[in-house]
């Protein structure tokens, strides 16, 4: 028998560990799938994309937070300051330094994560382990932006063992940068972890995990 979207979610928080929040990831989701999720006890949703997550709140509303885990584009930043709790993926200081100019314009400080490469793949986004320090720095100084910690994809594919490296050296990288103790920013959250690997994740400090596929169902 299918299991619904209530079923699963259900479930994943039932398995989580306190301190864990789920971010259920609802790019090609509809309304009514991702309000099925809410109903069931999910407090953040994930959108990749600015338009469609514009539609989604619109139909959804506020009850829960919305985080934005896609690849930001400079032109879209006043729309996703206006619509996002927290963004998940900043990776460059050109694009802080934009979160913190629309931000300013709205009154606002917005929360966000610097997007590590962790499985230093040429094409993705994010930035190096080794660069995290000069970009944290640089962001912590912008008036209308907070950091809040680090986010990381890893390697999509394959065994989820093969992504614990990754996620190891990441959760390093946010202990190094704590150990800093950069004025004006608290790390306390570090999001890792997909439906195949969000369990080496959590192992692997996690705390929070953003899963699509196990909760909604293959996309089409
Ligand atoms: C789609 C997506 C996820 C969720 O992936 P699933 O494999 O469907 O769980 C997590 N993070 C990001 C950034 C995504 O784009």
């Amino acid at each position: 028998m299918d299991r619904t979207i209530a079923d699963q979610v259900r479930a994943l928080l039932a398995e989580l560990p306190p301190g864990v929040e789920l971010v259920a990831a609802a790019k090609t989701r509809t309304p009514a799938e991702i309000r099925e999720a809410i109903g069931a006890g999910v407090r953040a949703v994930g959108e990749n994309y600015v338009q469609e997550a514009a539609a989604a709140v619109a139909e959804v509303g506020r009850s829960v937070r919305w985080h934005f885990i896609g690849h930001l584009q400079t032109n879209k930043v006043k729309k996703a300051v206006e619509l996002f709790d927290l963004i998940e993926t900043v990776d460059s200081a050109e694009l802080a330094r934009e979160i913190d100019k629309r931000a300013a314009a709205a009154d606002k400080v917005m929360p966000i994560l610097v997007e590590i490469n962790s499985g230093r793949e040429r094409q993705k986004a994010g930035v190096l382990p080794e660069e995290a320090e000069s970009l944290v720095r640089e962001i912590a100084l912008f008036k209308n932006i907070r950091v809040e910690g680090l986010m990381t994809m890893g390697p999509f594919e394959g065994n989820p063992e093969d992504a614990r490296p990754y996620f190891r050296e990441t959760k390093k990288t946010l202990e190094d940068l704590k150990a800093l103790s950069i004025p004006g920013i608290e790390l306390h959250r570090l999001s890792m972890g997909m439906t195949n690997s969000y369990r080496v994740a959590v192992e692997e400090g996690a705390t929070m995990v953003r899963v699509g596929t196990l909760i909604f169902g293959p996309r089409s």
